[in-house]
């Protein structure tokens, strides 16, 4: 089936989409996105990443973001269209094409918009239900980290040393030797004295639609949360450790640079943060993620 996309207004099929190559998305990461979950063929949380697109867009001095309604519409139609149950959308807003490359941006901005669909199983797979293999790599990223920005290079190099050394996905540590987040994920820890750990939200770390989402559901339920940095000598330590993001959800992770965290299979507070979760965007825990009771 060819894949609906959304460009700058009209709807077509995705390999048709076009965009100029002086656009200052393509020149110089001039841009930000979003990626929100689409479980049932339900948006999770697309209000919280609408904030969170129109804070990064005015962080970068953007005048004013695209029609609120309209991009919801787009969402919408994408999930109807490419008939998805289970996946995510993808949008991002960059800067524009302006026939030059002049580093200082334009004052008035001409956006490009682009938004595609992609099926994908969310809640029953291989890392939630077995957890991930990570590795951690040195965090070479810019001091912006809460804007959702396209310039993902440190990111993809993260991800690309992961694949090449046979696990699944990177942390990254800061020089002081803290924990800042996952390539594409918020990280968390369950230390030795059962306290949930992440990252207090700063310029440090994007402030993740799942780790808000999450942190309501474990303070409903009366659980409580440290936001905090951690060191990775703490992670490692750690009685469990998982991350969080729109595409992973709730992903337990098993090994740290070769060192099996607890017992090296996801944890029971993660088996219950992923039951809080899953409960959290509508699913059915026994229904749809059957083997989170199926172990001790
Ligand atoms: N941190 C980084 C660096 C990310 O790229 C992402 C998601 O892409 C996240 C955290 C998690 O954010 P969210 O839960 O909104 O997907």
């Amino acid at each position: 089936m060819v894949k609906l996309a959304w460009l700058n207004g009209v709807f077509l099929a995705a390999d048709e989409a076009r965009i100029s190559p002086f656009d200052r998305g393509f020149l110089f990461a001039d841009g930000v996105y979003e990626v929100t979950a689409v479980y049932d063929g339900r948006l999770i949380d697309l209000d919280l990443h609408l904030d969170r697109l129109e804070r990064s867009l005015r962080e970068l001095g953007f005048p004013t973001p695209p029609d609120r309604g309209e991009i919801a519409a787009v969402h919408r139609r994408l999930i109807v269209d490419n008939d998805i149950r289970e996946g995510y959308i993808y949008l991002q807003v960059t800067r524009g094409a302006y026939g030059a490359r002049d580093f200082a941006a334009p004052a008035i901005v001409r956006p490009t918009c682009f938004a595609f669909a992609e099926a994908k199983s969310l809640i029953n797979t291989v890392a939630a239900r077995e957890g991930l293999n990570i590795i951690t790599t040195p965090d070479i990223r810019w001091a912006r980290r809460d804007i959702k920005s396209t310039g993902l290079l440190a990111q993809a190099l993260a991800k690309t040393q992961a694949r090449n050394a046979g696990v699944d996905d990177a942390w990254m540590v800061g020089p002081d030797g803290f924990v800042t987040e996952g390539a594409s994920a918020n990280a968390w820890i369950v230390n030795q004295d059962g306290d949930i750990v992440t990252r207090e939200l700063s310029s440090t770390i994007l402030a993740g639609v799942t780790r808000a989402r999450l942190s309501s559901a474990l303070s409903d339920a009366g659980l409580r949360l440290q936001q905090r940095a951690f060191t990775l000598e703490e992670a490692v330590a750690a009685r469990e450790a998982f991350s969080t993001s729109a595409t992973a959800l709730v992903a337990p992770v098993v090994r740290i640079d070769g060192l099996a965290i607890g017992s090296g299979r996801p944890g029971p507070v993660t088996r219950r943060l992923q039951g809080l979760y899953f409960s959290a965007i509508g699913a059915d825990p026994a229904r749809d993620a059957p083997w989170l009771f199926q172990e001790s």
